[in-house]
């Protein structure tokens, strides 16, 4: 079932046609299809390329460049189902729009070459038949090791040596010896994913009034897209819903009324270790789990998943950014939970916004797709009130909870004592939750013990040697860390500088470490964990912390920006922002954006259930405008002030920018192509480039950076004119020149 546009497509036969392959070109090479082939676009095949073999996709009509007896065949078309049109449009605009080569995009979706080579049949393990249990041989021995690996096969389900020595916890020499002795017998497996059926016909819980509602409408938008096969299924609807309204419960109903219909659908999240609580809910409603699509996936995983995708035999993906350029065959309906979510961004390689590119997709694809979340951009925002995008508003939470109230504690007039950082206001405050058995989260966006480390004699700052940042402290792993390169090093004894003692080094200001310090000292009666990034790194971990919590075995959450995302705790009651002023100080486009929301998501954590919540924010600058649109609660008032502000100063999503960054060893070098490009800068009404400029962070990872940004008019196309631009520099070898188009980050 492909949806839409279904102009059949043409075939080659004996004739040349052009093959893109996952490489960093420009564009595709043309090949001869033999007279044994015939071809389409979209098709998977291999093509010589020098003296190796590749795979690629064909992608068109040939160019033409080469003359018949130059081209070389295609060596044959692979056993996989084509590749749909609207991925290929898809690739196609994400190159051109960020600038990027055609086939580095192609390669996102090809990320898994091992999926293009046949299914293996590979060798598992179950008992032997004969086993008896008391087995007295001294060679047959049942070792522990032994006992712990038949105890794994006790389920009836074979395993590869490799996994179940990884569940047994042996060595997979253990299983063969015990195959070699006839402990265990051998048996040849398909891989395959367990996947149960979906069961869209399974009835959610009963929904409100209100979610009723927006349900219908999404539904509707939905069906009509599928019973309609000329063009008209795209729209782009804004769930905007406060927090704890039922986003989920609502959008979980246009997946079932899209599943119905036999499409598939993808979700995209901003981050897939926070979604423990979705997949029991989605578990709850549809009786299984979805695909999922993340960086803890083994090698075999994302093999099956990728190929579960393109066969069509996956239903529902759940993923980060990546998903969006999985092989789908029948895409029919995209979610995006949180869509404001900076983690949508992608900065290194191919630079893009997956949810920006996942409205182009649903174009292409001629289906809807959803943005949810309770602080829209400011860009979806502008989309609604243009009228390009359609909103659905959930004002309530579900079940009559309150929203939290907000209020901020004005640390000018707090006493606080040197090397502390909650103030007496706010323990009075965590006391009160405590005494009545309810739980309190501390945010604090800074992991670890201490930003700073510095000498007490001589002032010397602890610094990353290959970036322009300090070594953030770890107590917990006794090391100073660089956060932007992974830079560590043991907790020095002694200054490096000037070789004063251990007690002239100093750790200044708060992580959540320190805090946690602070919180285990005045709350010694009470449990606290630490919810951060790199406590949170597995799906698994994070599943645990989040089961405790749940469990209540938690007091106190101490922790950075991943606890403002998507938890629900019914027995949390209180949120303390050690530092609210943090973000405000930023100084990017988007900090006062970014601090709202996550500001805002974070007090929604508080009073989501039957009790009523209270966030309290610890601020230096209570009458910035900021704070002020927090505690009055006026979010769109908020969005209507930053709106105006951007338009007045020319900023997105009034205007486009395109960072131009410029990095390598060699300062020099760098700062001449910085320079050459900057001389080189394109000009005309409705256009501006400020820099090149040392970028802030100066250095990353032992390279030199300078910075170009480009603002241009939104009627400006701003990829021709950066790509001529480009064009007139000349990039030595060790330079490497970055285009970022939207860029989030300025550093
Ligand atoms: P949001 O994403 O808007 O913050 P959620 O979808 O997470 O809100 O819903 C908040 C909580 O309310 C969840 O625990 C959810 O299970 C519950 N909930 C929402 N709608 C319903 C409903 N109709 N019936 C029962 N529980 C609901
Ligand atoms: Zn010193
Ligand atoms: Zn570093």
């Amino acid at each position: 079932m492909v949806a839409s546009h279904t102009t059949p497509l043409r075939v080659y036969k004996n004739e040349s046609v052009s093959v893109l392959l996952p490489l960093p070109l420009a564009g595709p090479y043309d090949y001869f299809v033999p007279p044994n082939l015939a071809v389409s676009a979209g098709d998977f095949v291999s093509i010589p390329l020098g003296r190796r073999e590749i795979k690629g996709v064909v992608w068109g009509n040939s160019k033409g460049e080469l003359e018949r007896k130059k081209l070389r065949n295609i060596n044959g078309l692979l056993d996989i189902p084509r590749m749909s049109n609207d991925l290929r449009l898809l690739i196609e605009w994400t190159a051109s729009y960020t600038l990027s080569p055609l086939g580095a995009v192609l390669r996102m979706s090809m990320s898994v070459p091992s999926a293009l080579e046949p299914p293996r049949r590979r060798t598992g393990f179950l008992p032997a038949a004969n086993l008896n249990s008391g087995q007295t041989d001294s060679r047959n021995r049942l070792t522990n090791a032994r006992s712990r690996v038949l105890s794994v096969l006790k389920d009836g389900c074979p395993r590869i040596a490799a996994d179940l020595g990884r569940e047994a916890g042996v060595n997979s020499s253990v299983i063969r010896k015990m195959s070699d002795i006839g402990l265990l017998r051998k048996i040849a497996i398909e891989d395959e994913l367990n996947m149960d059926p979906i069961d869209e016909s399974l009835k959610g819980p009963v929904l409100s009034d209100l979610q009723t509602n927006a349900a219908s409408i999404l539904v509707k938008r939905v069906q009509r897209s599928n019973e309609n096969n000329n063009k008209k299924g795209f729209s782009v609807t804004l769930l905007d819903g406060v927090t704890g309204s039922g986003k989920t419960e609502v959008y979980f109903e246009s997946i079932a009324a899209t599943l119905a219909a036999g499409f598939q659908v993808l979700v995209l999240v901003p981050e897939i270790a926070l979604t423990v609580q979705w997949l029991q809910r989605f578990q709850e409603r549809f009786g299984t789990r979805p695909l999922e699509w993340h960086s803890d996936l083994t090698g075999l995983e994302r093999r099956l998943t990728w190929r579960a995708i393109i066969s069509d035999k996956a239903r529902v993906l759940v993923g980060a950014r990546s998903a969006l350029f999985l092989p789908f065959r029948s895409l029919g309906l995209i979610v995006i939970d949180e869509e404001h979510d900076g983690s949508f961004k992608q900065e290194e390689g191919v630079s893009y916004n997956a949810r920006d590119m996942a409205v182009v997709r649903a174009r292409f694809g001629d289906f809807p797709i959803v943005l949810s979340s309770a602080t829209p951009s400011l860009e979806t925002f502008t989309n609604v009130k243009m009228g390009r995008y359609k909103r659905i508003a959930l004002p309530k939470r579900f079940g009559g909870a309150i929203l939290p109230e907000i209020q901020t504690i004005d640390m000018r007039l707090e006493k606080m004592s040197g090397g502390t950082w909650l103030s007496p206001c706010l323990k009075r405050a965590m006391k009160e939750a405590l005494k009545d058995g309810e739980q309190v989260m501390l945010f604090l966006n800074r992991r670890g013990y201490a930003p700073l480390t510095l000498c007490r004699q001589c002032g010397h700052r602890f610094k990353c040697p290959n970036c322009t940042s300090w070594l953030v402290e770890h107590k917990l792993q006794h090391t100073l860390c660089c956060h932007h390169c992974g830079y560590s090093m043991i907790v020095p004894k002694i200054c490096s500088e000037c070789g004063a003692p251990s007690d002239s080094l100093v750790s200044c200001g708060p992580g959540v470490e320190r805090v946690a310090e602070e919180v285990a000292e005045y709350f010694s009666e009470a449990q606290y964990e630490i919810m951060a990034s790199d406590t949170m790194q597995s799906l698994k971990a994070s599943k645990k912390l989040v089961r405790r919590v749940q469990a209540c075995e938690v007091d106190i959450l101490i922790g950075t920006q991943v606890m403002a995302k998507g938890h629900h705790f019914p027995n949390l009651t209180l949120v303390g922002v050690v530092d609210a002023d943090l973000g405000l100080s930023g100084g990017d486009l988007r900090a006062a954006e970014r601090t709202f929301q996550l500001l805002y998501q974070l007090s929604g954590r508080a009073g989501r259930a039957q009790r009523s919540g209270k966030a309290l924010l610890q601020t230096f600058q209570p009458e910035d405008p900021v704070i002020q649109a927090l505690i009055s609660g006026e979010r769109d008032k908020f969005l209507a002030l930053e709106a105006s502000a951007r338009k007045r100063h020319g900023m997105p999503p009034f205007s486009r920018l395109v960072a131009i960054i410029v990095s390598g060893k060699d300062f020099k070098r760098v700062e001449n192509v910085a320079r050459s490009l900057g001389r080189a800068s394109p000009s005309g009404t409705g256009l501006i480039v400020h820099g090149p400029a040392a970028a802030p962070l100066a250095v990353l990872r032992g390279r030199h950076r300078f910075r170009l940004l480009l603002r241009a008019d939104r009627k400006i196309n701003v990829q021709q004119k950066v790509r001529f631009w480009l064009s007139r520099v000349q990039i030595p070898s060790g330079v490497r020149v970055n285009v970022d188009v939207d860029p989030y980050r300025f550093l």
